[in-house]
């Protein structure tokens, strides 16, 4: 995985590098009410932006197209396809009598800046990573058997640090021993080092269903007043916390490394996700994410995990 994140770690370094898409709405886009919250009407939406649409299935799911990318939209899901890659909405699609509505907090917070990379100011580049191994010291984190997920949060996040800094970046981690950081402090970390970017990094697991469910999840931080996509799934909270700054640039670096993750290692597409992660999404000044790269409780993965096979990378060994 460490190869991985590093390339798309460089490619997105200095925020923004590919081109613009057509996504500047033209004319006046209309808003229409859905349980309380502000929706577009998906068609008005496309013809400003250089959108084709078509239904796939009639008031069931529907595509848009154009040259740069490919959307698809389901009946009220809040699962969405932005260039082959799930993302997690924070209100569900309406899709009714022939027409599609997205919310317009989904359409600024999930789809722009996918779309439209946001850019950071001219000769400010990322340089300083803080990169979290998750838990550690009491709390283990998942369990699989024996093996701890905490040992290999930290495995995966030392190969990574030695790497982003032998490719230019100063990088560093919130601990470096079998040691406890609380939550609330993990930000101050990174805020002291003025990090320009923090990454956790932890492995998942399920009680149930563990031969079927594996692969990959990657969080941003919930935008105020959704629900968020985790497995808890907490739902509306109203107060913006301070990583909403950078609800653009969160789900930018959460989309481009969920994507290159499973481009790279080829295993199942989860979603880009939200959740308000206490001290490590929803604390920080500066973009964050957090990465579940495979089950623990996946036998199969969790064989990958402890050989190294998801924390390295093929071709360096
Ligand atoms: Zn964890």
């Amino acid at each position: 995985m460490k190869a991985v994140l590093i390339s798309t770690l460089v490619l997105l370094s200095a925020w923004g590098a590919r081109p613009a898409s057509a996504m500047e709405a033209r004319g006046r886009i209309g808003l229409v009410e859905f349980s309380g919250k502000r929706y577009v009407r998906l068609e008005d939406w496309a013809a400003a932006n250089n959108f084709g649409v078509h239904w796939l299935q009639r008031d069931e799911s529907l595509e848009l197209t154009n040259h740069f990318a490919r959307l698809v939209f389901m009946k009220d899901s809040r699962d969405a396809v932005v260039n082959g890659i799930h993302v997690w909405l924070s209100h569900p699609i309406v899709l009714q009598n022939g027409a599609g509505y997205i919310s317009e907090l989904d359409l600024n917070t999930a789809v722009r800046p996918v779309l439209s990379p946001p850019k950071n100011w001219k000769g400010s580049p990322v340089r300083r990573i803080v990169i979290d191994p998750g838990h550690g010291g009491k709390d283990p984190g998942n369990e699989d058997g024996a093996h701890q997920e905490k040992k290999y949060t930290l495995l995966l996040a030392q190969e990574l640090c030695d790497q982003l800094n032998r490719a230019g970046f100063k990088a560093s981690l919130t601990r470096t021993t079998d040691t406890l950081i609380d939550l609330p402090i993990r930000p101050d970390i990174a805020r002291r080092r003025l990090a320009d970017m923090f990454i956790s990094l932890h492995w998942n697991s399920v009680q149930t269903g563990k031969s079927q469910v594996k692969g990959i999840e990657t969080y941003c931080l919930t935008p105020a007043g959704a629900s968020s996509s985790n497995s808890g799934g907490e739902i509306g909270d109203a107060r913006t916390k301070p990583g909403n700054r950078n609800n653009d640039k969160n789900m930018f670096l959460a989309y481009e490394l969920h994507k290159s993750l499973l481009q790279n290692l080829g295993t199942e597409d989860r979603g880009v996700r939200r959740a308000r992660f206490m001290g490590v999404l929803h604390g920080h000044h500066h973009p964050a994410i957090l990465i579940e790269g495979g089950f623990l409780s996946n036998r199969a993965e969790s064989g990958k995990i402890e050989a190294g096979d998801f924390r390295q990378h093929r071709s360096e060994e």
